[in-house]
């Protein structure tokens, strides 16, 4: 039995620059190394392969398994994007997004290359608004466009996403994990199965307050990452550093749990 780790892009692995700072990358390849025996990682993440691969160095995309793309519909390596669901979703997602794109919408500052599912950024490594605002009046058009039984709306920190429904990082992270166990370790909305449903779940210190909140209120406690605690399964862990930092502390911590 392995454990199959995912671990979220922005907001997690990445920095608030949308990087991962060089000085903390030989610990992060330590606690990767200290656990590589029992657990497999993936870079789960809205983004396609393009993104991954123009904002997370070579070096540490060598440290990783493979890639859980576009929400949990894609399978990446790092050569091959292989999307996981049905093909024919494809049409109606590709006309949704074309009447977005009519919209207009003043929030939004890129529709990102997508494959199966939508991606629109407010924000980009200089600046930009949150995609709360953004999420409601999407959210609230995909309604009146009658379409809401198909597709789900979530946002992270930097963008508001479209997935066809039933998708999610979760199902992506178990589309490779199979039998095994599942960890999670992730900050936004799009995160919420994936942090609700892995076998231990874990957030960086900047964790969206709404996420913790839902974590809670489903049944799902958040609790501080404190190592001398045994980690159970029935809640979410948060640590005290925020993103890069908080991946390396929660990666020491599971180590100790798992006694390596
Ligand atoms: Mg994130």
């Amino acid at each position: 039995m392995k454990y199959y780790v995912g671990i979220d892009l922005h907001g997690t692995l990445l920095n608030d620059e949308w990087q991962i700072a060089e000085k903390v990358r030989p610990q992060l390849r330590q606690q990767l190394d200290r656990l590589r025996k029992h657990c497999l990682f993936y870079i789960c993440t809205g983004n396609d392969l393009t993104f991954l691969k123009k904002y997370v160095p070579d070096e540490v995309r060598s440290w990783f398994d493979g890639y859980i793309l576009e929400t949990g519909c894609v399978i990446g390596t790092e050569d091959s994007e292989t999307i996981g669901i049905p093909k024919n979703q494809e049409t109606a997602i590709k006309e949704l997004e074309a009447k977005l794109k009519k919209l207009n919408y003043p929030q939004i500052k890129y529709f990102a290359r997508r494959l199966i599912t939508i991606s629109m950024f407010t924000r980009d490594e200089h600046d930009g608004v949150p995609p709360e605002e953004l999420h409601e009046i999407v959210s609230a058009e995909v309604l009146k466009m009658g379409i809401s039984e198909e597709v789900l709306v979530t946002y992270s920190n930097v963008a508001v996403d479209i997935i066809p429904r039933g998708y999610n990082k979760m199902t992506g992270l178990q589309d490779v994990a199979l039998e095994n166990r599942t960890v999670g370790i992730a900050d936004s909305m799009n995160d919420w199965h994936m942090l609700f449903d892995s076998d231990y779940s874990f957030m960086p210190a900047n964790a969206s307050k709404r996420l913790q909140d839902v974590l809670s209120s489903s049944g799902r406690r958040v609790k501080h990452l404190d190592p001398e605690l045994k980690l159970k399964r029935d809640a979410a862990y948060i640590s005290d550093k925020p993103n890069t930092e908080g991946v390396i502390d929660i990666l020491g911590v599971f180590a100790e749990h798992l006694g390596v």
